[in-house]
């Protein structure tokens, strides 16, 4: 059995903007306002920091309204009120309702996978699971939404599916992106467009203007709801999007940013030759190792600004430096070749 890492340190940051970038009201670019929140979130893929950043419009024609747009697709990474993804989740109840493993089978199976988890908490990751399954739309939800309604003239929806393994079924979610309800939840073998609009119509009954869709770029869920609200405007989770075609370039970036970085270890030998020499060259080394020093230091932030490539190109720019510099020197001093 392999042992599970420590998950507890996150590998990576997101940061998180909304997927609607412009004002539904006025078309003026939204501007960020604060974090509405930020969290270590532990999912199937490691612990992730999430940042999600609220903005709003700042137009004045649009009047006082404190209205603040966030990530749909950030607040769909995990329940309120808890630390582990809609992954880790949906993993959960697989493995409790498909494969009738026990509470004790659950919390090994997760720990296997890399969620450090104890047998309390996988119970209550269990409980969620049950409690997000009978979300639906009920007087209280209405009265709720009322108030989205008043305060941000409208409702934002979004649509997710998360997949706990391959080859089962998908659990969909739908939420009210202002509030972070949860309307429906549904686990579905095929997912078609025909059984997504059936989960959404409750939603549709209710009939609150919705301003905003947002979801991934599954097909069904975008014909579902462009379907039900042709005429609202659509936004797909760029982040989720992006990763999905993007993969096969990450995976090439990583690969390059490791070999690069392996070459570069051979400084901490420079560094020692220079270390105590006080010399003008010996700075100006000096200098430059630091400037090596940062570049493996960068991280990025993919896939839109992918580390490998980052540390490609400034390691190219400081090597450029540095021959200019022997050049200069050589032309200045011959006779010393
Ligand atoms: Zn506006």
């Amino acid at each position: 059995m392999p042992l599970p890492k420590n998950r507890i340190i996150p590998e990576k940051k997101v940061y998180f903007h909304p997927e609607i970038l412009h004002c539904p009201d006025c078309g003026i670019k939204l501007k960020r306002h604060h974090t509405a929140w930020k969290k270590n979130i532990s999912t199937l893929q490691g612990v992730i920091q999430v940042w999600n950043m609220a903005y709003f419009c700042p137009s004045e024609a649009c009047g006082p309204l404190r209205r603040y747009f966030r990530s749909a697709q950030a607040d769909a990474l995990c329940m309120k009120h808890t630390s582990y993804g809609f992954d880790v989740l949906a993993l959960v109840g697989d493995l409790r309702f498909k494969q009738h493993k026990t509470i004790g089978e659950i919390t090994e199976a997760l720990n296997e996978r890399g969620v450090a988890t104890s047998e309390r908490n996988s119970m209550r990751l269990y409980e969620r699971y049950l409690v997000l399954l009978r979300a639906s739309v009920t007087d209280h939800t209405r009265i709720q939404l009322e108030k989205v309604v008043q305060e941000n003239k409208g409702i934002m929806l979004s649509m997710d599916g998360v997949q706990p393994e391959k080859g089962n079924e998908t659990l969909y979610v739908v939420r009210e992106v202002f509030s972070g309800t949860i309307l429906a939840a549904k686990n579905l073998k095929s997912g078609s467009a025909s059984e997504l609009m059936a989960l959404l119509q409750p939603v549709k009954d209710m009939n609150f203007p919705v301003i905003g869709l947002v979801s991934d770029g599954q097909q069904s869920i975008r014909i579902a709801m462009e379907t039900m609200w042709p005429n609202s405007p659509y936004q797909y989770c760029q982040y989720h999007y992006l990763k999905d075609i993007a993969k096969p370039v990450v995976d090439i970036d990583r690969k390059l940013k490791t070999g690069i970085k392996k070459t570069l270890r051979g400084i901490r030998e420079i560094e020692k030759v220079v270390e105590k020499d006080t010399s003008d060259e010996a700075e100006i080394a000096k200098d430059y190792l630091a400037a090596v020093r940062s570049i493996l230091l960068e991280d990025g932030n993919p896939p839109l600004d992918l580390p490998g490539i980052r540390i490609y190109e400034n390691a190219q720019a400081v090597q450029k430096s540095l021959e200019n510099c022997l050049s200069k020197k050589r032309a200045s001093s011959p006779e010393k070749g």
